[in-house]
């Protein structure tokens, strides 16, 4: 597949002849072009809730006199600013992951204790809508990797399994390793994705229609920070889905690298 950045114009001349002009941007130019739109998208998202915050601000003092309403307002606030501090920790974590060629230290881990950690970190949330977890983790699945990372990437799906499904329902989580990847499944029975969304829900800030009507919500970055720790892994997510029906994201990750364990002779009484 040929770089996008690699443009190559063809200008037939009068004898035949044909010039042929490069324009070779380097990966450079590439890193810093995206890092450009990187900083444009990010103080476009970063406007609205601090527009917000703002306008909230002063409700609270045109309401000086109605003690329920300045309540109102403050709470209000105080989850503004919650979401705005989410917000800006998944905005660092992905500059950060992008900026990352590959892991610096990669270690034995094992899926079974990223799933269970994911499952720990939201079960607040399951609980909340009555959504029962299920687990089907092959014990002997493991990768060479950074176990927090692996967490934030399940957790992020789980987090979304569990957004984008009504109350009562069932999110399975599957690990499993084959014959040329590991893979680890997070299926869900709920609304689905629209096929012209699945093509971009990895993208950063992207939000589905029917997530950005929602007045609770995300930020756009979840799917987008799940994309690049598999990459950072050299790995990669998927999505299957169906609308009404419900998802179900694939991460693959690499076969972990065989170990050569050396077994020492049991030696004799000595
Ligand atoms: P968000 O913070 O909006 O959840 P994500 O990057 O995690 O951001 O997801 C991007 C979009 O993909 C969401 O806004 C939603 O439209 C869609 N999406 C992600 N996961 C699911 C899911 N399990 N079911 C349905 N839609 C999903």
């Amino acid at each position: 597949r040929a770089p996008n950045w690699l443009h190559v114009r063809m200008a037939p001349l009068l004898d035949a002849h044909v010039l042929v002009l490069v324009d070779d941007r380097t990966s450079a130019h590439r890193v810093e072009e995206v890092r450009r739109d990187f900083v444009v998208n990010v103080s476009h998202e970063l406007k609205t809730p601090v527009g917000g915050l703002s306008l909230l601000a002063e409700a609270i003092a045109d309401a000086r006199d109605d003690p329920e309403a300045v309540e109102r307002f403050a709470s209000r606030i105080q989850l503004e600013s919650a979401r705005l501090g989410k917000l800006i920790k998944e905005i660092v974590d992905l500059s950060r992951l992008q900026s990352a060629d590959g892991l610096t230290e990669a270690r034995r881990v094992r899926i079974a204790d990223v799933v269970r950690e994911a499952i720990e970190i939201s079960q607040v949330e399951a609980q909340a809508k009555d959504i029962r977890i299920v687990e089907r983790v092959d014990p002997a699945t493991v990768v060479d990797g950074d176990l927090s990372l692996l967490v934030t990437a399940v957790r992020n799906l789980i987090g979304n399994a569990i957004s984008y499904s009504p109350a009562g329902t069932e999110v399975g989580i599957g690990a499993a390793i084959g014959a040329d990847a590991v893979t680890i499944t997070v299926t869900d029975h709920g609304r689905g994705i629209p096929p012209a969304e699945q093509e971009r829900i990895f993208e950063r800030f992207y939000r589905g229609d029917a997530a950005r009507s929602r007045a609770t919500g995300g930020t756009g970055l979840g799917l987008a920070i799940v994309k690049h720790i598999c990459a950072n892994h050299g790995g990669g997510v998927s999505v299957w889905s169906r609308e009404g029906q419900g998802s179900t994201f694939t991460i693959r990750l690499p076969l972990p690298e065989a170990r050569i364990t050396i077994s020492h002779p049991v030696e004799g009484n000595a």
